[in-house]
């Protein structure tokens, strides 16, 4: 069994963490950064990017939630998760935690189109996902090493770089776990490869 943290400041955190357990695996939820060393992957949830990132300068999470993930750690950000991951924020001078090569556009399509479900194919994963998007960003452009996972009307909306991924939308908010339980399964090889 592996320990999955999701990082609980802001968002849909209870979704996630329901996700986790029905796949049968122990879920907890991370509100200080000691508890990082405790778990094997984290997951970064939806809500507001700007809010969760307030909250992790205030709660003193940066330093430690960037070397979680560059010592090769599995980090999985769903929507304002995908914001928070991403090397560049188009628009914005700054980024976040800069741990995988993509350029996110916020918002991305646009507010006529605020929530929305689509059928997703996802490579290696599911031909049929049913995906909600919600305020959703997309990703414009994906450096070399970065594995496009899934596109919707010609963006990116799913992507994954050595053992960071990332998605657009909310794989929490439906019962269908396959892409959940693609990220414990990176979780996994990667605790194996750890000992
Ligand atoms: N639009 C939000 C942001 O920029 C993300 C929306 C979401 O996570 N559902 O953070």
């Amino acid at each position: 069994m592996v320990k999955i943290g999701v990082l609980g400041l802001q968002g849909a955190v209870r979704e996630h963490v329901h996700a986790i357990e029905s796949l049968g695996e122990e879920a907890v939820v991370v509100k200080h950064k000691e508890q990082l060393d405790t778990i094997d992957g984290l997951i970064l949830p939806g809500g507001e990017s700007t809010t969760i990132r307030r909250l992790i300068d205030q709660y003193d999470f940066y330093d430690a939630l960037v070397q979680f993930g560059k010592a090769g750690n599995p980090i999985f950000g769903t929507c304002a998760g995908l914001i928070l991951l991403a090397n560049e924020i188009i628009g914005q001078d700054n980024a976040h935690l800069g741990l995988i090569d993509i350029k996110a556009v916020r918002n991305g399509f646009g507010r006529q189109r605020d929530s929305f479900e689509a059928t997703l194919q996802i490579t290696g994963i599911a031909e049929d996902f049913e995906a909600v998007f919600i305020r959703a960003p997309y990703i414009e452009e994906v450096g070399p090493n970065v594995e496009v996972l899934a596109t919707y009307d010609g963006r990116i909306v799913a992507a994954q770089e050595g053992n960071i991924m990332c998605s657009a939308f909310h794989p929490e908010l439906t019962d269908d776990n396959r892409l959940t339980n693609h990220f414990i399964e990176m979780v996994k090889k990667s605790k194996l490869v750890a000992q």
